[in-house]
């Protein structure tokens, strides 16, 4: 089988690319795909580049190109809740795009206040694939691990009072740039698709930013895409 695996740094996919050694990169429209066999599958890391809109564009891209029957969205994430600490693993049952508010009308001179902002109705939440969920589940994993929701969008909270807002609002576990844009464009194309998260800061708890993390969830990737191929 053809999986995509993707990760919109580079932090994110050099474990990834020592393992899955790539014999051929593609780079289309200015995003680079590793192209990897491995036990006769297909694996192909993709670099998706960091945000939504570079997402959905990478996830276009790699699935009208390779034809997966499964794209595993994956990197680190913020955590918007006191009690999750930097190297914990979220299975994303879902992913919630956090960034899509109107605002109530205010006149000049009157300022902002993004606690009164309300969600546009047509935001939206997308599961990955419930089979893929409860394998990443069964999987090993050498620290906390927990299945819930992701919250996703071009935002990067630093302010506790709109974190527990938006947390209040959507149940986010966590928030990153990618994931929603990736599912969202897999469940269009009809494409099984599972995205994870790992914790690399937390912004209540002031707990600081740790790159070193996605090299603990690209780890458990690889185990997981042994478990997927039966290997
Ligand atoms: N150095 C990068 C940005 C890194 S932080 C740059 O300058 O472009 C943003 C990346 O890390 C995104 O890919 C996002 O998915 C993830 N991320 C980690 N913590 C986050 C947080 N608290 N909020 C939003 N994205 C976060």
């Amino acid at each position: 089988m053809t999986i995509i695996i993707q990760g919109a740094m580079d932090s994110e996919l050099d474990v990834l690319t020592e393992y899955f050694v790539p014999r051929k990169t593609k780079t289309i429209a200015g995003y680079d795909f590793y192209i990897s066999s491995y036990n006769g599958n297909d694996i192909i890391l993709s670099k998706t580049g960091v945000g939504l809109i570079n997402a959905s564009v990478a996830t276009v891209v790699g699935i009208n190109e390779f034809r997966p029957a499964l794209v595993i969205n994956q990197g680190c994430a913020g955590g918007h809740v006191p009690d999750i600490k930097n190297g914990e693993l979220i299975i994303g049952e879902k992913s919630v795009y956090i960034n899509n508010f109107y605002t109530n009308p205010k006149g000049i001179g009157e300022g902002s206040n993004s606690l009164d902002w309300y969600p546009c109705k047509r935001s939206y939440v997308v599961p990955s694939t419930p089979e893929y969920v409860k394998l990443a589940d069964g999987i090993g994993f050498d620290g906390k691990k927990r299945v819930g929701i992701l919250g996703s969008g071009d935002l990067f909270s630093k302010e506790i009072d709109r974190i527990n807002y938006m947390h209040g609002l959507f149940g986010e576990l966590c928030e990153d740039m990618e994931s929603v844009a990736a599912l969202k464009v897999c469940d269009a194309f009809g494409v099984n698709r599972l995205a994870l998260r790992i914790i690399s800061n937390n912004e209540i708890t002031l707990e600081e930013f740790d790159y070193g993390v996605c090299k603990t969830l690209q780890k458990f990737v690889i185990a997981l895409v042994d478990k997927i191929i039966g290997a």
